[in-house]
């Protein structure tokens, strides 16, 4: 579904990624993981279509991704960065309608004929019900993050965008995110690309991990095939050690001081 073949990236004469090569198959997860300055954000904006290529090639179903206009391209995919909104008084409800953005004409009138239950639905999905009035820059950063969520769940994309979404919220917000984003994948089939700071999380949800470093892919494959000691000390300098979660079984990798 997302064809990445050698994909370069300059910024003037910096060179921000280099011959990135992958194959997103429609309805995987992947996390995209790697230090601080690797690229992972200005692969998402490639993709996003955002950003423009250097060189190679970046394909979405078949079709260059500069080749798409902006409406169709925000009905195929939508993007959550880390703090998804801005801390603005509309209320939550008006909010998540304004995901309808691709679907609506020049009159914001909803070109589909289900709009409202649409929005509904999600509210329900996101137990957002009780807070649909009150205006979001009341809300707690976990809350604004989940509306976040269902502004892009309301343009209801085959893609899903994620630059590190859970950068700001407690474990229990990051954990419940997570969940959210799952729920939605495993009901519509939607295709997860998500920038993980956090590595355990990622083990916990993602199929496949891409590993930038310096701009370059050093690593592609499953949590497990990843997220080794000698991999994590090579990539991150630092010496973890990686155990398997007990109830999963995924890797979990833990800190250790030098
Ligand atoms: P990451 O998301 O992995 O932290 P980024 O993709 O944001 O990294 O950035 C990768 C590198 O590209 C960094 O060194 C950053 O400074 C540089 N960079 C990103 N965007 C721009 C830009 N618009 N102009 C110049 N350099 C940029
Ligand atoms: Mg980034």
């Amino acid at each position: 579904m997302i064809n990445v073949n050698n994909v370069s990236k300059m910024y003037g004469e910096f060179s921000a990624l280099r011959n990135v090569s992958c194959s997103i198959q429609e309805g995987e997860w992947w996390g995209i993981i790697g230090p601080n300055g690797s690229g992972k954000s200005t692969l998402l904006q490639l993709i996003s279509g955002v950003d423009k290529i250097t060189t190679g090639e970046l394909k979405i179903r078949g079709h260059h991704v500069s080749k798409y206009g902006r409406r169709e391209l925000s009905q195929m995919l939508a993007v959550l960065q880390q703090d998804g909104l801005p801390a603005i008084s509309f209320p939550v409800r008006d909010i998540i309608e304004m995901g309808r953005f691709p679907f609506q004409d020049w009159m914001g009138r909803d070109l589909g004929d289900n709009a409202d239950t649409i929005i509904e639905d999600i509210m329900n999905k996101l137990q957002l019900q009780e807070l649909g009035d009150r205006p979001l820059d009341e809300l707690s950063g976990g809350q604004r993050q989940r509306v976040a969520l269902g502004k892009v769940m309301a343009q209801e994309p085959r893609i899903l965008l994620l630059d590190e979404p859970t950068t700001f919220l407690d474990i229990y917000y990051q954990l419940q995110f997570m969940e959210l984003v799952a729920n939605w994948r495993k009901e519509t089939g939607i295709t997860v690309i998500a920038v993980l700071h956090d590595l355990n999380l990622a083990a916990q949800f993602c199929d496949k991990l891409l590993v930038l470093q310096e701009g370059e892919v050093v690593g592609l494959g499953t949590p497990d095939e990843i997220l080794t000691e000698d991999n994590i000390r090579r990539v991150y300098k630092v010496d973890p050690a990686v155990v398997q979660h007990p109830k999963s079984g995924v890797p979990q990798v833990l800190l250790s001081r030098t």
